[in-house]
């Protein structure tokens, strides 16, 4: 089995490329935000505790985001692989995830990360909003927020892949839509 990790700040584009990576390679595309909301969706107790977490801008507990990439892995067959995409967000995770694929005797194939300044993510973000209505979208002070947890918190991480020899970036702008992902996806075929 392959595990590929799709990196980038919020509103880099993860989501929307990883359905034409996932559907091209025959990848299981596991997004923990979608995740997460699809629990708030339902009222579970897991997402009445991570709604207040995420609609502030901040990361859920590692233990949880955890938790739901381990069952997910055992219990999705017949792919290709994994393609995860907002996982891992915390060197903690980074380092669980590690843990996890190796008591498999599985790894990490490759990071590919989607990058864009911040300027970007906020105009981004700020479109979205009017476009999916996510709560966390809404705000200045969120989307701030969720830039600043990203940089003090998600950021080290590409030194972490860059160590391992995993990391491959990929600008995630200008251009169209299509433009960005024709680039992405060449960015891709060359690594899978
Ligand atoms: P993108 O637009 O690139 O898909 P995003 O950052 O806008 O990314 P999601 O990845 O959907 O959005 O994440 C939404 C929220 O869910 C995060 O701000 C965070 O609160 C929570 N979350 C998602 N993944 C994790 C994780 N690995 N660890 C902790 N919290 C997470
Ligand atoms: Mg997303």
């Amino acid at each position: 089995m392959k595990y590929y990790i799709l990196f980038g700040p919020p509103g880099a584009g993860k989501g929307t490329h990883a359905v034409a990576i996932a559907e091209k390679y025959n990848f299981k595309h596991l997004s923990t935000g979608e995740l997460l909301r699809n629990e708030i969706a339902a009222g579970t107790e897991l997402g009445i505790k991570a709604k207040k977490l995420i609609e502030a801008g901040s990361l859920v507990p590692d233990e949880v985001v955890e938790g739901m990439i381990e069952s997910a892995f055992e219990s999705i067959k017949g792919v290709n692989g994994f393609l995860l995409d907002g996982f891992p967000r915390t060197l903690a995770q980074a380092e669980a995830l590690d843990k996890m694929l190796a008591r498999k005797g599985e790894a990490i194939s490759a990071v590919i990360s989607i990058m864009i300044p911040d300027e970007i993510v906020k105009v981004r973000i700020a479109h979205r909003a009017t476009v999916e209505g996510r709560a966390d979208d809404a705000s200045d002070e969120v989307i701030n927020n969720r830039i600043r947890t990203y940089h003090s918190q998600t950021e080290p991480l590409i030194d972490f892949y860059k160590k391992a020899g995993k990391y491959h970036e990929v600008a995630g702008h200008p251009g169209t839509v299509e433009e960005n992902q024709a680039r992405v996806l060449r960015m891709v075929d060359g690594i899978v």
